[in-house]
């Protein structure tokens, strides 16, 4: 079986396409770069080969790459900005968010016809509304979405990429609806995606948006203020592993498979720090050790957690991983 990845390059996606070569597929992978490609070349070394799409919210930016690969029979869709450092959120988040996941549904119904599973990389984000985060009272489940419009998304960077995944995973949904193509359609929801990269000399100054959050504590003086996150994690090696039993199931057809292992708050991360790795961590801000705890809405993804099967990395684990990996590259 022949798997196309598109958007090859990305944290997730590069775990995913191990997952698949470790598996015995073949992958083509969408890059937006020759260079970008021919590194992964060289990573992945013989089963990966791949297609320069440098747009994905050009119409008709897939057509060439599809036409040339008609072996692929299934279609993995991880590309999306994910960042916070834009100053257009329409033209920059919700337009390549919405028009990407929309093109490539669109040129696979064309031009590649023998697909017959297709995945999304979708978000938490798309399942809850941010102002809904601190309400104890409601339960996220595999069937809740974010309650977004389109001008609260334009207010700010972060609200624009809540849109962002709400949006495209909706027009993902509407084209299957309507132009009932031949493939099968699921999503993959993931809360904040900590854990390693997926190769160790990747690891660099600064990280995708989701890990940074981890490597930004390293960066810490002593006389920090801790910044605060909460929210949903998973590890990046469950996001990956749910990918392709995403393809592979029967039982994930058509489902949003909701991937979050519990909630978190930033402490939680540094208090991991400064018993795990005390020596690297003598010269960092201590917070407030063991305190905190903010709650906020409760998920419900035992349907998820049925159709996949497996035990989720918990929070120890996966902070301990990356910033494993991280103190390794920094020595
Ligand atoms: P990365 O930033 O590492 O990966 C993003 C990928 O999308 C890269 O391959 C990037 O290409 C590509 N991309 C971004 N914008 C464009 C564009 N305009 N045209 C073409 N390609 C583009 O992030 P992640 O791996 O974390 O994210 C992958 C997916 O997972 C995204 O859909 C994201 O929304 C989703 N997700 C991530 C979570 C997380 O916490 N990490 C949580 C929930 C969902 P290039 O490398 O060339 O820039």
């Amino acid at each position: 079986t022949t798997v196309f990845v598109l958007g090859a390059t990305g944290y997730i996606a590069l775990h995913v396409v191990k997952d698949l070569i470790k598996k015995g597929y073949s992958v083509v992978g969408s890059v937006r770069s020759e260079a970008k490609g021919e590194k992964l070349t060289k990573q992945f070394g013989g089963k990966f080969t791949y297609e320069v799409v440098p747009d994905i919210s050009i119409e008709g930016a897939f057509d060439e790459a599809l036409k040339k690969h008609p072996e692929v029979t299934v279609f993995l869709h991880t590309a999306s900005p994910f960042h916070f450092d834009v100053t257009d959120v329409e033209k920059q988040l919700l337009v390549p968010a919405i028009e990407g996941t929309v093109n490539a549904l669109k040129a696979i119904k064309e031009h590649g016809p023998q697909i017959t599973r297709v995945v999304i990389t979708s978000s938490y984000v798309a399942t809850c509304s941010l102002e809904d985060d601190g309400d104890t009272s409601l339960v996220i489940t595999e069937d809740s979405w974010n309650r977004i419009t389109w001008e609260q998304a334009l207010q700010d960077p972060v609200s624009g990429y809540y849109g962002s995944k709400a949006f495209a995973e909706k027009a993902a949904w509407d084209f299957y609806k309507n132009e009932k193509p031949n493939f099968i359609l699921s999503t993959v929801n993931p809360g904040y995606v900590f854990g390693p990269q997926a190769f160790d000399e990747d690891v660099s100054g600064t990280l995708n948006t989701s890990a940074e959050i981890i490597n930004g504590l390293l960066k810490l003086n002593k006389t920090d203020s801790v910044p605060f996150y909460k929210g949903v994690y998973i590890d990046v090696r469950d996001v990956a592993k749910a990918h392709l039993v995403a393809f592979e199931s029967d039982e994930a057809k058509e489902e949003r498979l909701l991937l979050t292992e519990n909630r978190f708050y930033s402490q939680q991360l540094l208090d991991i720090l400064h018993s795990k790795f005390p020596e690297y961590a003598h010269n960092l801000p201590v917070g407030k050790p063991g305190q905190g705890d903010p709650v906020g809405v409760k998920v419900d993804n035992e349907k998820t957690r049925k159709i996949l099967g497996f035990d989720f990395i918990d929070l120890e684990g996966t902070t301990v991983d990356t910033l494993k990996q991280i103190i390794d590259a920094n020595k």
